[in-house]
Order: C-alpha cells, then sequence, then structure tokens
C-alpha cells in the first residue's frame, strides 16, 4: 500500500524521487519548496540614498500597511582598501523575526526558517550582490519600540566648520 504525504496526510507519497521512502505528495513538495521565495517577496526593500562608497535602504514588510513605517533599515558602507563592504540593519522588534515558515530543500530535506534567516538571506544574496564586492559582513541588531524615530532638519548655510576640517572623533 502506498505511503501518505507526511504534510497533508491525503495524497499519495511520490516525492523526493531516488534517494529513500517517498514522503511527500507532489503538490506539498512545490508549495514548500516555493514557500521561501514567497516569503522574501514579502519583504521590500526600497535604497533611499546612495553614494559611490555608501547606501541606505528602508525595510518594509507585508505583514504592515506601508504608513506603519518600515520594520528596518539598511546601511552598506564600502571599504575600498580591501574592497570589503559592511551592511549592518537595524530591524524593529514590532515584527517577529524568529517566526518560522516550513520548508523543504531540494534533497527533501524539512526545516523551519526564521524571517531572520529569509531576510539575511536577501541582504546576502540581492543587496551584496548589487555591489560586487571581493567579501562582505552583516551586522544586525534589534531595536526596541515604535517606531523607528527619523528627523530631519535644515541646518542654514552658514554652519561651520566646512566637512574637510570636521576634527575627528578621538
Ligand atoms: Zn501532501
Amino acid at each position: 500500500m502506498p505511503e501518505l504525504c507526511l504534510i497533508c496526510q491525503k495524497e499519495t507519497a511520490t516525492l523526493p524521487e531516488g534517494g529513500g521512502e517517498p514522503r511527500f505528495c507532489s503538490r506539498c513538495w512545490e508549495t514548500r519548496l516555493k514557500q521561501l521565495f514567497r516569503e522574501e517577496d514579502r519583504f521590500h526593500i526600497h535604497r533611499t540614498m546612495r553614494t559611490a562608497e555608501a547606501e541606505k535602504y528602508v525595510v518594509f514588510h507585508d505583514e504592515f500597511e506601508q504608513g506603519d513605517g518600515p520594520v528596518g533599515v539598511v546601511f552598506a558602507m564600502l571599504d575600498r582598501g580591501p574592497d570589503h563592504l559592511e551592511i549592518h540593519a537595524f530591524l524593529t522588534n514590532r515584527f517577529d523575526w524568529k517566526a518560522t515558515v516550513p520548508f523543504i530543500y531540494e534533497q527533501g530535506v524539512e526545516a523551519d526558517v526564521a524571517a531572520m534567516d529569509v531576510f539575511c538571506s536577501i541582504l546576502e544574496h540581492e543587496l551584496s550582490t548589487s555591489w560586487r564586492v571581493s567579501s562582505f559582513s552583516i551586522e544586525v541588531s534589534l531595536c526596541a519600540g515604535d517606531p523607528l524615530y527619523i528627523d530631519s532638519r535644515e541646518r542654514g548655510s552658514t554652519h561651520e566648520p566646512d566637512d574637510e576640517d570636521r576634527p575627528l572623533p578621538p
């Protein structure tokens, strides 16, 4: 008697092919394989600032309305010497970064992947690759509170000293 799919318990298990006993039906297999991509698509990263050596992005998530503000802010800074990109993400704890989605790897291995890992994988595979650097690092800080505080003011044209004269902090 054919085994039933471990997930829906209804359809006949036909996958994975080759390695060991089939455990999943084709529909559940397809759904779970695509689950990660679907989760990635729920994040929206907008670049808001760009210089030759740095960029700033804000991160929105489908779980919130745009008016609710971003769930994170990301800075990417290029160190030209070693051709290294430093990525730093500040994420608000309004969003549940530990929430997991069920996923099946091509090899048939089941895993629960946390939203944080989905997000870091976007930074790794999309954001860092857009820079074409030889190395990168990702640092993530979780920020408490709601929403992220963003202030903006004009300083006028008479401010002193000039950028070139600005002393470096100790
Ligand atoms: Zn199934």
